[in-house]
């Protein structure tokens, strides 16, 4: 049969406008949004409604593990769909059970919780700690300055930044917090009521921070002297962006350790853009959360299940995590030779993997950016789109790369090249 060729797409020279809109008067206004309206993606490209092409360093806020429009995804989600979209966690069937086998393969023997989203996933760590704690009157968690976990109501009274809890107190009890990367911080705030402490293993909206092999290693100690959960939210920077499964295996492996947390969160790249949370607790705890303690309508489904499945066997397959190290590697030494080059500009870029974040100097000393009433984040990032490249702001002066895991040498030099011409137009 001949092929009949879909007709070309009808030309809404405003869509922009239409779209727009719409936001304006039917979407709640809780994001500062770009003025960008995109359409589609290939890879690590996306278009938006005029037809320019943006290489998305951003990859959807380091979800897009495999970038966009991923043929083998499609394939899956079709297939997948074809047989079972959705069954109640009332039953059994095989892809939930399979990618939790997949999880605990990259970790140690544990147990898998699967949900829909990374503050949901932390919830779930919440509760086991409560739930660890309860029958002691422990309660508290202790997280750290700076930190991220989420913008449910116990997500933001664990989150270690001020900005998220203004105008929603009172807060959820039983949240403290000390300064990241001070073990002695940790210890001279662990009270009577205290069960668990919470850490990114690399801080992600807290500007990319990654957490000391000795804190970690000391933080274990110290959990176990005080029979505390160790807990790690993964949500970011987990899913092999830094070269590793988990951050912390990446960060402590030129050191002979032991080190392995009691839960850890995970979400983001897990379904590579399919919404999926989930969190892994070691064995001795695993049976902790038991029949009608926890539970979600959605979490792991078959069609999500099957995704995420899916998205770990490519990364296996293609050896991604590697390519995560080694491509990331080439975008910090290449980003530090444009900061060294732009230091009127740019004080410093760092990051593990393809986990970056590049600070820019204070707003102030850029002319270019001095009157504007942005920060200088927002104001590097509107010229960075101007310039066909994706970034994800991070505080007031940082921004920061969460490609695909699959974004090739040639694209990270693309990527370099855009960033440097803007960074060069300012200096
Ligand atoms: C994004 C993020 C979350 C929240 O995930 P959602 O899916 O938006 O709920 C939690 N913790 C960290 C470290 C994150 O980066």
């Amino acid at each position: 049969m001949k092929e009949i060729l879909p007709p070309p797409p009808p030309i809404h020279r405003n869509e922009f406008e239409t779209v727009r809109g719409l936001f304006n008067r039917f979407v709640v206004p809780t994001y500062g949004r770009f003025e960008l309206v995109f359409s589609h993606g290939a890879g690590s490209y996306v278009w938006d409604v005029t037809g320019k092409r943006y290489l998305d360093l951003g990859g959807g806020i380091a979800v897009c593990a495999l970038g966009h429009a991923n043929p083998e995804i499609t394939e899956t989600l079709i297939q997948q769909s074809q047989k079972l979209v959705h069954v109640s966690n009332l039953y059994y069937h095989e892809p939930q059970g399979r990618m939790a086998e997949q999880l605990v393969k990259h970790l140690a023997p544990g147990k898998v919780f699967f949900c829909n989203s990374g503050a949901e996933a932390n919830e779930g760590l919440y509760k086991l700690a409560r739930k660890f704690g309860h029958d002691e009157g422990r309660y508290e968690i202790l997280t750290a300055e700076n930190s991220f976990h989420g913008r449910t109501l116990a997500g933001i009274a664990a989150t270690g930044q001020d900005k998220v809890k203004q105008g929603f107190e009172p807060m959820v009890q039983g949240f403290r917090h000390v300064p990241f990367n001070d073990l002695e911080a940790v210890r001279a705030a662990i009270s009577p009521a205290t069960v668990a402490v919470l850490i990114e293993g690399v801080q992600g909206e807290g500007g990319i921070t990654p957490a000391a092999p000795d804190y970690l290693l000391g933080l274990r100690r110290l959990c176990d002297e005080k029979k505390l959960l160790l807990l790690m939210d993964g949500v970011q920077c987990g899913h092999f962006r830094t070269g590793r499964f988990q951050s912390f295996q990446r960060i402590l492996e030129s050191l002979p350790h032991s080190f392995l947390p009691d839960g850890i969160s995970m979400a983001k790249s897990l379904g590579g853009g399919f919404p999926m949370g989930a969190f892994w607790v070691q064995s001795r705890h695993a049976d902790l959360l038991g029949p009608g303690t926890h539970g979600t309508t959605f979490g792991g489904t078959p069609l999500g299940c099957a995704v995420a499945s899916k998205v770990m066997e490519v990364i296996e397959r293609d050896n991604l995590a590697q390519n995560a190290r080694q491509v990331g590697e080439a975008l910090l030494n290449e980003m530090q030779r444009v900061v060294n080059a732009n230091p009127g500009v740019l004080k410093g870029v760092r990051g593990l993997g393809l986990m970056l974040g590049i600070e820019l100097k204070e707003k102030e000393s850029i002319p270019a950016f001095a009157s504007g009433d942005k920060s200088a984040a927002i104001q590097f990032v509107n010229r960075l789109h101007d310039a066909g490249v994706m970034t994800i702001p991070s505080g007031s002066q940082k921004v920061r790369l969460l490609p695909p895991l699959n974004l090739t040498a040639e694209q990270a030099a693309e990527g370099v090249a855009l960033i440097e011409k803007v960074v060069q137009s300012l200096a």
